[in-house]
């Protein structure tokens, strides 16, 4: 099996750390943070704290459904964030990774028709990836694994297998 990329909680709180320095040396002072769920909502909220900034926002994009497998295009799911909240803001989005870009590129893209300013902020890229990300904590062309999707989730749909 290909080598992987491991992200352990342990390593999640010193990126995350390190990713909010980044942003703090380099002046940025968002008006919200827009967590990419699922995956980036636990960047946002420690990114939040780091940064102290408590208006944090969501938006739910759907691509993968396995490892390295994906839909044909990225699909929001509802709610939309409202384009109210974000009008004339500074934005920091946060994901997880970006892989192909195609997720942070729909986000900027909706987010560019609202607000004042976006920049992205993530813990991973890779060097397919069509969006250049402000600020990176790290690069890999490895298949990541994340601690919040490394186990199994603990009840059956679908026919799953509960994880004991
Ligand atoms: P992209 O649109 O950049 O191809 O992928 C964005 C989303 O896909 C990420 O936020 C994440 O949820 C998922 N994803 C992409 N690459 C990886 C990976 O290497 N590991 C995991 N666990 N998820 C990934």
């Amino acid at each position: 099996m290909a080598e992987r990329e491991e992200l352990t909680w342990e390593l999640f709180g010193s990126a995350s750390r390190a990713l909010a320095r980044m942003i703090a040396d380099d002046g940025f002072e968002p008006d919200l943070i827009l967590s990419v769920a699922r995956g980036g909502l636990f960047v946002a909220g420690a990114l939040g704290y780091a940064l102290d900034v408590k208006n944090l926002h969501v938006m739910n994009v759907e691509f993968y459904t396995g490892v390295d497998q994906r839909l044909d295009l990225p699909v929001v799911l509802p709610p939309v964030p409202n384009a109210v909240d974000l009008a004339g803001a500074k934005v920091l989005v946060a994901d997880d990774v970006a892989d192909t870009g195609a997720t942070l590129k729909l986000v900027r893209d909706f987010c560019a028709e609202h607000v004042a300013e976006v920049r992205c902020a993530v813990i991973y890229e890779k060097p397919r990836s069509e969006v250049s990300c402000e600020y990176v904590w790290r690069r890999t062309d490895k298949w990541i694994n994340f601690a919040w999707s490394a186990l199994p989730p603990v009840v059956e749909h679908a026919g799953r297998v509960v994880d004991a």
